[in-house]
């Protein structure tokens, strides 16, 4: 049970004065649900202003407070702007611009012969100067003193600036007290505020100090609750599983495994035959055949008497899958089965009699594996196929559940630099692909401007026509969910005018059964060219495909843009990346793509990526989902997260069991940052 001082912080923000039906959305869309979540709402910059005395202080583009009278309103005939002339101290003459419904309080707020308090960017206009629409304006000094430093917070659509600064106001205003979980000598040391004082700095100000307390009590709770699954792990008895060997010699692979899955293989052999739970990270670039080494790891289980599971992030995926180790274990004798949330009815009763009579060995599934009523005879090893975005502790959770602990081999598409490593896997062991099967093309990748998508269609066409397959993938950024669909939806409708059939579109809103029999075409080569947003990232593998065009390249990530391109390349053929660039392209944006063109080393791309975001690009262009944390961001990662590291460890040594008071403090930030799952392991015993 979440601890009844938070009880405040997770109240619903649809209580909160002001909020009616129309903030809730805009709301929720940013995430903001609870009180608490709009106190860790921070903000992504902060807007200086300088209070001047007169505007010969001030300089054209800065943001300053000065008091005006005004002199003059001028509505334009038609559809120009209003604007209201006004005076500073020494009669300089300064426009403040209205347009479209602005201009109709701007004349209530602004009576002619009255002084007036403007905060605003001066701007040159012709000859003159001119604040296009003041951000405040106030009948007295003391309000807009309080604005020469002013928060800016991230935004959704419907609601504004001044709306979210006054919910921020309400949640802050609700800040329990909190015992402290930070290490006094350490809280000393790095001179970090209480709990309560950093977040109402971190909204006041660029308080480095505020700002670093908030991201390390994150870092601390995701260390603690991971090693808390260690912890619980090692404490549990599994089943050594010990294989003879004798599935695995039916196993007709058509290539030969390379070095790098042997060596894994043997890892996890050797972890499998010990008695407690295997607890192992399998990382590996795209393409480096991870899959191969699952089934090997699946196959010791099912010839130790055991089943095996294997989760995967979605269904396509789950699909491709069942369907690929079914063929891999033709001949083995092994029966394998997919089962997903859309089973319903008969067909899904008999898979899960299949389950818990032992007559399916392997369960191929997304979540659904995992419900409560499924229930397996004997379930030896359970593999996570994972995007590595999804929060890898809530899944392994889910093993620790089972009355005989299963082991657990956890798979990473994407090869993520040491310290994030750490932050999403804890103390995992680690194997690792460093060596990709032999055979493969370096990836012909090359940026081209938008404006050349004729150019690109004609590719597409003769590409086509020789009888390849081609991606053609749209950004799906969430801010803008419908306009994204629509430019995937659009870009369907131009191509499929062109290629007719052979064209078919993937996205997240189709339904299941829809981009199933969409993916079940592409893939069977039926289909020429699959449209899609993201959804074809996580892992799908047609060798014929060997065209992928990204449009708006710059909108992804680069380990985002690393895993796009490893879908070709996959087969004997050459392939090419097209990555399509809009013309506003920033310098990091342009260095990105750049470095694209150069490398094909995903952990190399991963440590750029790192560096590149590090270094200063804007806080709010940070995609979701890159890592496990909200709060944290990736500067604050590295310098922060070896330290959180080492103080969850000795906490851990000290008070395994979290019952001193510093431990029931630190239990109460495991719930506050919904890392609970790890208290949850605690009772569990
Ligand atoms: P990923 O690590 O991205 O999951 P997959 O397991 O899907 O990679 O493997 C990618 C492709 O490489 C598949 O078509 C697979 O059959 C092939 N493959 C895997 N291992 C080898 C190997 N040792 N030699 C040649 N091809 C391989
Ligand atoms: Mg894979």
């Amino acid at each position: 049970m979440r601890p009844d001082l938070l009880n405040p912080l997770f109240a619903e923000t649809a209580g909160l004065k002001g909020v009616g039906p129309g903030l809730a959305r805009p709301l929720e869309k940013l995430g903001l649900t609870r009180l608490r979540d709009l106190a860790y709402h921070l903000p992504d910059r902060f807007v200086t202003r300088r209070a001047v005395a007169n505007l010969d202080e001030a300089s054209v583009g800065e943001n300053v407070v000065v008091a005006l009278t005004i002199r003059e309103h001028r509505s334009s005939s038609g559809r120009g702007p209003f604007r209201v002339l006004a005076e500073d101290a020494i009669g300089n003459v300064i426009a403040l611009v209205y347009f479209g419904r602005a201009s109709y309080s701007a004349k209530k707020l602004l009576p002619t012969g009255e002084k007036r308090w403007v905060a605003g960017r001066i701007d040159q206009f012709g000859q003159g100067l001119q604040i296009v629409h003041p951000e405040h304006v106030s009948e007295d000094s003391a309000g807009l003193l309080a604005t020469l430093n002013e928060p800016v917070y991230p935004l959704s659509e419907g609601l504004t600036q001044g709306r979210i600064q006054a919910l921020v106001h309400q949640a802050l205003a609700h800040l329990p007290r909190m015992p402290e979980w930070i290490e006094p000598g350490l809280l000393d040391r790095m001179g970090w505020p209480s709990w309560s004082e950093a977040l109402v700095e971190a909204h006041k100000g660029t308080h480095e100090a505020a700002r670093d307390r908030l991201a390390y009590d994150e870092l601390l709770a995701n260390a603690l609750a991971l090693m808390l699954v260690r912890a619980s792990n090692r404490s549990r008895t599994g089943t050594p599983l010990l294989g003879d060997g004798r599935l695995r010699a039916k196993l007709n692979l058509p290539f030969a495994l390379t070095g790098a899955q042997q060596r894994a293989i043997a890892e996890i052999e050797g972890d499998l035959q010990q008695g407690a739970p295997m607890l192992r990270l399998l990382q590996g670039d795209v393409g480096s055949g991870k899959t191969a080494v699952a089934l090997n790891a699946m196959l010791v289980a099912v010839e130790a008497g055991a089943q095996a599971a294997l989760l995967a992030p979605t269904e396509i995926l789950a699909r491709q899958h069942a369907e690929t180790l079914t063929r891999m274990v033709a001949g083995t004798g092994v029966n394998v089965q997919l089962l997903t949330g859309r089973d319903k009815g008969r067909a899904r009763e008999s898979i899960l009699m299949g389950l818990m009579d032992g007559s399916i060995q392997i369960c191929v599934g997304t979540h659904a594996i995992f419900q409560d009523s499924v229930s397996y005879r004997n379930l030896g090893l359970v593999v996570i196929d994972e995007q590595h975005r999804f929060g890898v502790g809530q899944r392994l959770m889910l093993t620790q559940k089972a009355r005989r602990t299963p082991h657990c081999l956890a798979m990473t598409a994407t090869p993520i630099p040491r310290t994030l490593t750490l932050a999403q896997y804890g103390e995992m062991d680690v194997s690792r692909l460093d060596e990709m099967p032999p055979g493969r093309q370096a990836i012909d990748t090359r940026v081209i401007a938008q404006e050349r998508l004729a150019d690109v269609v004609e590719g597409l066409a003769r590409h086509v026509a020789k009888g390849a397959q081609a991606y053609w993938v749209c950004p799906m950024v969430r801010e803008h969910e419908t306009e994204d669909l629509a430019a995937a939806e659009m870009r369907y409708e131009t191509l499929k005018a062109r290629f007719g059939d052979d064209v078919v579109l993937v996205h997240g809103q189709l339904r299941p059964e829809a981009k199933d029999a969409a993916m079940e075409r592409f893939a069977n080569g039926d289909a020429k060219v699959l449209v899609a947003t993201t959804v074809i990232e996580v892992g799908v593998d047609v060798p014929n495909a060997t065209l992928m065009v990204i449009e708006q390249a710059e909108r992804f990530g680069l380990a985002q843009l690393h895993q796009l391109r490893g879908r070709v390349g996959r087969g004997s053929q050459a392939s090419t990346c097209l990555l399509l660039r809009g013309d506003a392209l920033s310098e990091v944006g342009r260095e990105r793509l750049a470095l694209m063109r150069e490398t094909q080393d995903g952990f190399r791309l991963a440590e750029e990526d790192l560096r590149l975001r590090g270094g200063g690009e804007l806080l709010g262009t940070r995609q979701s989902g890159d890592t496990p944390f909200r709060v944290a961001s990736f500067e604050q990662i590295a310098k922060l997260l070896p330290l959180a590291h080492d103080d969850a460890r000795l906490l851990m040594e000290r008070d395994g069991g979290l019952s001193s008071p510093r431990g029931e403090a630190a239990r109460v930030l495991l719930y506050l940052f919904e890392r609970d799952w790890g208290v949850q392991l605690l009772r569990g015993g």
